[in-house]
């Protein structure tokens, strides 16, 4: 295993690579601190937190139960498309600041189709954001439209037609599911996922983070080529074996699993053991402001607790390529410039040992 390089050096290096992160939520990706303030006022209304130092103390969680209560808190500050489309281009600027150049935002409109948000406001936002990352940083931003597992079963239905309908036009390039596993499989919603697969939608679920491998299983049942987290995988060896013969990748988020207590510690996470089954993994910051992380942060988090060295990471950031929904042309364009990008890298690393 290739020496651990000192982190500033390691994230200045892999910065030079032209990224793709795969596991960003639209709302609570958006809500660092100045911008749900900002949000907040627009809409006249007032958050538990006035600064970065108090939304600091308010981002502190014990559970997935109670970061979807506070995240539920912040994200009722999007209402209309302008807020929608300042989300959007939040996570443009935060992407072009790490050198990512495409991403895919979960869309939850379960979080705010009950409070009476238009979806026409929503898919407004998406389309005004996606025109800024593109026209001002030079970002590829695309949407997947995940599902609140925890809708009833015709209302998840009447938002994957929503989804379908806005397809083209908000860039919208495949179906998740999100939100309390327990009490909610997958197989619950089944008929949505038939549905969005009839149309031709890749699909996706978050799975195995707060459940076990029994919730990856049932997503996998539902037709899906991703899973999101999946790091309980572990629990079932003949899981594991499945995942990496039909290499489903799974998007893994280090720090918001020990921020949300899926592990106790980055020490106790699954991520070794998934690598070593052979799955196909990509690292991703999920929420960053609500986790104090971002990609980058995450590469040298995990490469300082498990050692994993700059090719090791590297190859985990193009399995983001690979793996992504983007459309065939754009994909092989930005594989060929990550693939130059960290060729030089590999050079510059022979030079360094001469
Ligand atoms: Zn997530």
């Amino acid at each position: 295993m290739e020496a651990t390089r000192h982190p500033d050096t390691l994230a200045a290096r892999l910065q030079t690579l032209p990224k793709v992160e795969l596991h960003n939520h639209l709302e609570g990706g958006a809500m660092y601190p100045d911008l749900a303030l900002r949000l907040a006022a627009r809409n006249g209304m007032t958050l538990p937190f006035q600064d970065a130092a108090s939304a600091a103390d308010y981002y502190r969680f014990t559970s997935l139960d109670q970061f979807i209560d506070i995240l539920r808190t912040t994200v009722a500050t999007l209402n209309t498309a302008e807020d929608y489309a300042d989300a959007v281009e939040r996570q443009g600027i935060e992407a072009r600041r790490q050198n990512i150049r495409y991403h895919e935002l979960f869309v939850t409109y379960g979080l705010v189709s009950r409070r009476g948000v238009p979806w026409e406001a929503v898919v407004e936002g998406l389309v005004e954001g996606r025109r800024r990352n593109a026209d001002r940083h030079g970002v590829d931003t695309a949407f997947i439209i995940d599902l609140d597992r925890t809708l009833p079963a015709d209302e998840a239905l009447r938002h994957v037609q929503l989804a379908l309908g806005a397809r083209e036009r908000a860039g919208i390039v495949g179906l998740g599911l999100d939100c309390q596993e327990a009490g909610f499989p997958a197989g619950r919603l089944r008929h949505c996922f038939a549905a969005a697969a009839e149309a031709g939608l890749p699909l996706t679920a978050h799975a195995g983070e707060d459940g076990g491998a029994a919730s990856v299983r049932d997503a996998l049942d539902c037709g899906v080529t991703r899973i999101d987290h999946g790091v309980q995988a572990v629990e079932d060896p003949s899981l594991l074996a499945e995942l990496a013969e039909r290499q489903v990748l799974l998007t893994v988020c280090p720090l918001s699993n020990v921020a949300l207590r899926v592990f106790p510690s980055l020490a106790e996470h699954s991520l070794p053991q998934l690598l070593a089954a052979g799955i196909p993994v990509c690292l991703n910051s999920d929420d960053p402001p609500m986790f104090a992380s971002d990609l980058l942060t995450e590469c040298v988090a995990v490469d300082a607790q498990f050692g994993l060295g700059e090719a090791r990471l590297v190859a985990l950031l193009r399995n983001a390529v690979v793996h992504s929904f983007q459309a065939p042309d754009a994909k092989a364009r930005l594989l060929a410039d990550f693939d130059a990008a960290a060729a030089r890298l590999g050079d510059e690393h022979g030079d360094d040992h001469g």
